[in-house]
């Protein structure tokens, strides 16, 4: 099974119905919505893992240099 990844994320949620559920806060998010960033609750440990980008929105070179 080279899947390692696919399995550490159906080990972080769960699909019920027709919502991604995240196993460590149990926080739902309905598949429709599956575009949107997944909020989690604060604290959640899944939080992290599930950020994949670690771009900062609020570093906009073009707005400070305006100043
Ligand atoms: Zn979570």
């Amino acid at each position: 099974m080279p899947n390692g990844a696919v399995n550490a994320w159906t080990a972080m949620w769960k699909l019920i119905e027709h919502e991604i559920v995240c196993v460590e806060c149990k926080r739902r998010q309905h598949l429709a919505k599956s575009e949107a960033e997944f909020k989690h609750f604060p604290g959640c440990n899944a939080d992290s893992f599930a950020r994949s980008d670690s771009g900062s929105p609020s570093h906009d070179v073009r707005s400070t240099s305006r100043v």
